[in-house]
């Protein structure tokens, strides 16, 4: 009965989320700085791709 399961933690080397090569523990979650600056890109892009509206407060005054 040696049927024991151990979770395999050498196997947990995390990837890089860009180009998934092995993760560099300075630049992590990423492999690199290259794709630590590719991800903020992305990032970025999509914050500015929302457009930022600016709806005032309507204040409506019951005039009686
Ligand atoms: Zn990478």
């Amino acid at each position: 009965m040696n049927s024991l399961s151990k979770p395999d933690l050498l196997k947990d080397r995390k990837k890089c989320l860009i180009c998934h090569r092995a993760v560099d523990i300075q630049f992590r979650p990423f492999c690199s700085k290259r794709c630590q600056h590719i991800d903020l890109g992305k990032w970025f892009s999509g914050v500015y791709s929302i457009p930022s509206e600016e709806i005032e407060p309507v204040s409506e005054e019951e005039e009686n």
